[in-house]
């Protein structure tokens, strides 16, 4: 048999014990180069790949091979074809049980992930603003010029320009980039100034919380004591009482004491339904501004920001073909060209107007979001994770069922726009701090973790594009 012929036998065999996914995924484009002696190399396209099959596959190809070969294995290395600045051979970690003698290169060692070079979060009063989210990562045009302009004004003159300053426009259009941006901005210019970030969610909670707990005090403390409060997705607190009414003396506290308040909403105040009318007369004290869809020359704009921001090259071309085609928002834009990059970079090829055609023609066909249901998360996750749905579902805390479990939670809230309460009732009855803390998390470690944000990139890809 040529080792060609052996590596065939071996994927025949892999391909009956793991689903026909995975086994497309990890072992696409690989081979034996050479089987000597006991000692193996075998090639793989990408460091990605390379990692998983070490990781996961590694003892079931050395029980294939010894069995196809009917001799004893001694060492495994894999080796990645054409891939710039990562280190030609890696190999694996011993696995005791095949007795193996690995050599680790020691010359090369893996790249680690460069360090953050800025704080990944600052710190304000306790809640986290994006870093990310600034005046300079945000493209101005037609549809954004006045929140843009209004923003700017409330940085220059906090409390006196426009108070409350009231964002609004549909999801993903920049609302809460343009809030933070806010944050970001005032709490570089003025140190030690108390700035507040949260969600209209997360506010309303945090009081109910207070009450269940008789921490009413600190409560109004924590949110009376604020210079600038940036609260999101204000139409969520419509309809419960309680948390409209809180709000309402928050708020007059704050602006009373010329403290700044910005809101975002989907609606503008006058159309949110079961919203109080004090609340919405209060609104409209200070500017009421909207964000709309950009036109093509923005999108376009947006596009090419986003791809310096990552050192990413797409033809001019390319990216007028991606600004044409998705019309829908931001956030969705962005999200095609993520899946654009993670795409080619998988596959090792540079983007070409047919395959991001087909890319995008697959997003379209597979209609994102739209299609996809927790149920269906869960089943691509546990599929993923090689793991039993029932067992994330369970009470086990092993790390081998936590990571998957909070990568649910976090693309529930992501992907699926799901409530915290929501998404801990659909992980087996859990409480909604645990999905808030596992969205988090895993938010937070995908910034610096390589493998973790490649693994995330993948399940996104069997999500939302049929065809890898
Ligand atoms: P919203 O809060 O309106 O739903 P976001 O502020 O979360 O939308 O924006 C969605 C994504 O699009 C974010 O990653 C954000 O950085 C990006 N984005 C939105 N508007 C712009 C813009 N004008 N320029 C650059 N990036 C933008
Ligand atoms: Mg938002």
């Amino acid at each position: 048999m040529t080792n060609h012929e052996i590596w065939q036998s071996v994927l025949a065999e892999l391909e009956l014990s793991i689903s026909k996914a995975s086994f497309v995924t990890w072992f696409k484009n690989t081979d034996i180069i050479s089987l000597q002696d006991g000692q193996v190399l075998i090639c793989v396209p990408n460091q990605f790949q390379l990692n998983w099959i070490k990781q996961k596959y590694n003892s079931i190809i050395v029980k294939a091979l010894e069995r196809i070969t009917g001799k004893p294995i001694k060492k495994m290395e894999y080796k990645i074809n054409n891939i710039k600045n990562i280190p030609a051979i890696t190999t694996a970690e011993p696995t005791n049980e095949n007795n193996l003698t690995i050599e680790s290169n020691q010359e090369t060692p893996a790249p680690k992930p460069a360090p953050a070079t800025e704080p990944q979060y600052n710190n304000c009063g306790g809640f986290n603003l994006n870093p990310k989210y600034t005046f300079e990562h945000f493209v101005v045009g037609k549809g954004s010029e006045l929140a843009y302009a209004a923003s700017q004004a409330v940085v220059n003159k906090p409390g006196e320009a426009y108070n409350p300053l009231f964002i609004y426009g549909g999801v993903g259009l920049g609302k809460t980039h343009l809030m933070q941006a806010i944050g970001n901005e005032l709490a570089k210019q003025r140190p030690g100034i108390n700035v507040m970030y949260v969600s209209a969610e997360r506010f309303s909670n945090d009081f109910i919380t207070s009450i269940k707990d008789g921490t009413a005090k600190d409560f109004q403390n924590r949110y009376r004591h604020i210079d600038l409060l940036l609260i999101d997705d204000i139409q969520f607190i419509a309809g419960k009482d309680r948390s409209q009414e809180s709000f309402f003396y928050t708020f007059n506290e704050l602006h009373q004491a010329n403290k700044q308040v910005v809101l975002t909403s989907d609606r503008p105040p006058k159309a949110i339904p079961a919203l109080e009318d004090r609340l919405k007369s209060r609104f409209e004290w200070g500017m009421i501004v909207d964000v709309a869809m950009p036109d093509f020359e923005t999108r376009v704009a947006i596009l090419q920001k986003k791809c310096s921001e990552k050192s990413y090259n797409l033809s001019e071309k390319i990216i007028q073909m991606v600004a044409a085609s998705i019309q829908t928002n931001i956030r969705e834009l962005e999200g095609t060209l993520n899946k654009i990059i993670a795409f080619h970079q998988l596959k090792n090829m540079e983007p070409t107007e047919e395959s991001v055609k087909s890319l995008i023609a697959s997003v379209e066909a597979s209609s994102m979001r739209q299609s996809l249901t927790p149920q269906k998360l869960l089943e691509t996750i546990a599929e993923f994770y090689n793991i039993q749905i029932n067992d994330i579902l369970g009470k086990n805390r092993e790390k081998k069922l936590s990571l998957p479990r909070q990568v649910i939670m976090y693309l529930m809230r992501e992907d699926l726009k799901m409530s915290y309460p929501a998404i801990g009732e659909e992980l087996g009855g859990r409480d909604h701090t645990t999905a808030m803390h596992a969205h988090t998390k895993i938010r937070n470690d995908i910034e610096n973790d390589m493998k973790l944000r490649q693994e995330v990139e993948l399940i996104k890809q069997r999500l939302y594009v049929n065809n890898v």
